[in-house]
């Protein structure tokens, strides 16, 4: 007899997961993906599932996108692996294309492979050409979680608790979240509010002197898609110089086209000493990086820092093609302008849903943040709402410190039709 389970192809494999698979990676859903294009991805019955997590803002470009494709297994016929041992053309080229496209004054670029391993490298880089220990994080943030990045994370607690001891000399700041602070519809007094912390810290736990580097998230990802006033960074920027303290800007999550501009910096205008990249740089190869200026880089000497597969030929051709597809198909202008209107749809759907605690955004960075009856941050309605979109084929994941909020993170050539249809889904599943 046929049932319903001997029927789901996706059971074999999960069932195998279950037997073999570390226990500790925690996957959102529970089917197996066996192919992806655009912005669909197709289990193993053949469902299929719209995609608004592009694998944590990796797939900016959306699935397999021919160009990224075609580049890739051109250069696994070609050469797959050379590490440290040979200078390669991609890695080359790839440093260059990255030069060209972030702010004139950043000229030296360090390719990776994670962003946690990338922040990593940033860190090292301040320390050492500094020669100061201090590190100025974010409360809220993410970096990653490796002993360095989860000493700088403080997203959740889950990240954190019962890894200690962490690096120490760090010391973390409130991140300017109106909706939750004191300051509810005045972003300005908020991040007044914030900045007046730093004068505490310079006369109260570590003199600026001993300040390596600030390191923020122009939006905050993991911590809920928290969208900053603009004259954030500049503000930082400025404390940065008065202290000769260097402003890394980890642009993991909202680069490459993710908030409606290549990088989210150029929002604000400002030029950062050290600008970490990962995630969408590659279409879905794993590689990351982070570009600083000559002046710094020139005084980190050869040796002090390296890896075996960062800037991989492969990752590299795919970084290559991604950047090209996402200049040619002016995808962040798409995604500034679809998100724009994405989000003034939410904004209404969520009208007189008091549950709905706040709908905002930076281009195709989208969130919606849940409650409950008392107003406090509700996990349960965003887990309500992920599911009831789940039931509707759509993906989305949550965020937050509570896992009050859900993301919407769609690729950046996401249609028109398919724009509409997950509107039509949130809409209905906003009302847990
Ligand atoms: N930094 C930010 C802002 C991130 O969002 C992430 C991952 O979500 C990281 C760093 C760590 O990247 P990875 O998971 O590739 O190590």
């Amino acid at each position: 007899m046929v049932t319903a389970e001997t029927t789901n192809k996706n059971l074999t494999y999960l069932q195998m997961d279950d037997e073999y698979v570390n226990p500790v990676l925690a996957r959102s859903f529970r089917i197996v993906a066996e192919r992806a294009k655009g912005s669909y991805i197709y289990d193993m019955n053949g469902d299929a599932y719209l995609d608004f997590t592009t694998g944590i803002a990796v797939n900016n470009v959306g699935h397999c996108h021919p160009r990224v494709v075609e580049a890739v297994q051109k250069q696994a016929a070609q050469l797959m692996h050379t590490s440290v041992v040979t200078h390669h053309k991609g890695y080359i080229e790839l440093c260059k294309r990255i030069v060209e496209i972030t702010p004139a004054s950043l000229n030296s670029v360090f390719l990776a492979n994670s962003g946690a391993e990338a922040v990593e490298g940033a860190i090292k880089l301040a320390r050492y050409v500094t020669g100061r220990p201090g590190i100025i994080n974010f409360r809220g943030s993410f970096h990653g979680r490796t002993f360095m990045t989860m000493a700088l994370t403080t997203s959740k607690l889950n990240y954190r608790e019962k890894y200690e001891p962490l690096p120490s000399s760090i010391f973390t700041l409130p991140y300017p979240y109106t909706y939750r602070s004191h300051f509810r519809g005045n972003p300005e007094a908020c991040l007044e509010d914030s900045l007046k912390q730093f004068d505490a810290l310079f006369t109260q736990i570590v003199h600026p002197e001993q300040v390596a580097a600030i390191i923020v998230e122009p939006v905050q990802g993991e911590g809920g898609y928290i969208v900053p006033p603009v004259t954030f960074l500049k503000r930082l920027r400025q404390i940065a110089d008065k202290h000769k303290i260097l402003l890394i800007v980890d642009e993991v999550q909202t680069g490459f086209g993710r908030t409606g501009k290549m990088f989210a910096i150029e929002h604000s205008d400002i030029e950062p000493d050290i600008l970490v990249l990962a995630k969408g740089i590659a279409g879905g190869m794993p590689l990351s990086g982070f570009v600083s200026r000559k002046e710094l880089t020139n005084k980190w000497p050869a040796g002090r820092h390296g890896t075996t597969f960062g800037g991989n030929p492969v990752s590299c051709a795919a970084a290559l093609a991604t950047i090209d597809v996402l200049l040619d198909e002016k995808l962040p202008e798409r995604a500034a302008r679809l998100g724009k209107e994405m989000l003034e749809r939410l904004k209404k759907a969520a009208e007189g849903k008091p549950h709905v605690g706040e709908v905002r955004g930076l281009g195709f960075m989208m969130a919606i943040e849940f409650s409950d009856k008392d107003g406090n941050p509700s996990k349960e309605n965003a887990e309500k709402a992920v599911a009831k979109c789940f039931e509707n084929k759509l993906l989305v994941l949550t965020a937050g410190s509570h896992g009050h909020v859900i993301r919407l993170i769609p690729p950046l050539n996401l249609s028109d039709d398919e724009a509409e249809s997950a509107l039509k889904i949130l809409e209905k599943c906003m009302s847990v």
